[in-house]
């Protein structure tokens, strides 16, 4: 359906998708098409996804076990998954990140976790997490947890915890990405000072266009920049625009912002499908990434600049935080 998009952007990297939590709780088939998700395998491979960042996500629970059963059940799912399908494989090392020859009928999967709080404050989880193939945490959702504070409570002014700290410095050891969305203003301060990889923000958008917590300032664009990361741009309406409803255009603006102040290198795709309401107009699943890039080309930009926002920067990020081997 996309043939010559595939051909052209190889391969295009989505860095946030809340798609595999939503089918276990729905009883759903990852492998099938679906109706009632934004995306599912079939789609992804006709969109041209050659990696997807799989973000396992359970709201949070002030009982940690219950948390952690959830992303375990989640993994499991997954995996079992993976073990009978040959389209689909787990990304664990450099070695298994996609290539420059397009493979049409094959995804890599990147397996995130959205939100410290099923750590339990237990380092020896982490390490738990990452034998599971886990190679990307989101440190906090909105909320507190024990490694730090989310964005709805960014008044407190706190950082990471010692946890944190402790947390951050045992990814840089295994190879694990570490993403500050969501993070408060300090948490992210902190992972600046702390962290030495290249961090992302998987799935968030420029403040000055849309005034969110969740967004980011010009400065914390910069930062993630200066350390060599990515801002994946998210689909969320409230975070592309104040009155809540987006369309494709408010998409490009926010990506032609962020490759104004972070330049080309640093901005790439987190559109957080399946962990929004609402998708915006002329996006409506993921089968539309497609249209967005040709979109972009259509005004001019150069093929290079395309490849590099379509899938190279997050590709380059994971090729130098992951394991090789
Ligand atoms: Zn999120």
């Amino acid at each position: 359906m996309h043939k010559s998009t595939i051909s052209s952007y190889w391969p295009i990297v989505d860095g946030h998708m809340d798609t595999i939590s939503i089918m276990y709780e729905s009883d759903l088939d990852f492998s099938r098409r679906q109706t009632q998700t934004h995306s599912d395998l079939v789609r992804l491979l006709e969109a041209g996804i050659g990696l997807q960042v799989l973000a396992l996500f359970t709201r949070p629970n002030s009982n940690k076990s219950v948390s952690l059963q959830k992303i375990l059940s989640y993994l499991e799912y997954i995996h079992g998954i993976a073990d009978g399908e040959p389209r689909l494989q787990i990304v664990k090392t450099t070695a298994d990140l996609p290539g420059k020859t397009p493979e049409p009928d094959n995804l890599r999967a990147l397996l995130a976790v959205e939100g410290g709080d099923c750590l339990g404050g237990e380092l020896w989880v982490l390490r738990l997490l990452y034998r599971l193939g886990v190679r990307l945490l989101t440190l906090t959702w909105s909320n507190r947890n024990q490694l730090a504070d989310g964005v709805w409570e960014a008044d407190s002014k706190g950082g990471l915890t010692r946890f944190g700290r402790e947390v951050v410095q045992e990814m840089g050891k295994l190879g694990m990405v570490v993403d500050v969305s969501h993070l408060s203003p300090a948490g992210f301060w902190d992972v600046a000072k702390h962290v030495s990889d290249p961090f992302v923000a998987s799935h968030s958008n420029a403040v000055e266009l849309c005034n969110h917590p969740r967004n980011l300032t010009d400065e914390q664009i910069k930062c993630i920049a200066d350390h060599g990361g990515v801002i994946g741009v998210c689909f969320c309406g409230p975070h592309l625009a104040e009155s809540g409803r987006a369309n494709l255009d408010h998409v490009i603006a926010h990506i032609e912002y962020l490759w104004r102040v972070a330049g080309e290198e640093h901005v790439g795709l987190g559109t957080d499908y399946d962990g929004i309401n609402e998708t915006p107009e002329g996006l409506k699943d993921v089968t539309y990434l497609p249209k967005l890039l040709e979109a972009l080309a259509a005004r001019g930009y150069s093929h290079t600049r395309l490849e590099k926002f379509a899938g190279a920067n997050f590709l380059r990020v994971f090729q130098e935080v992951l394991p090789s081997d």
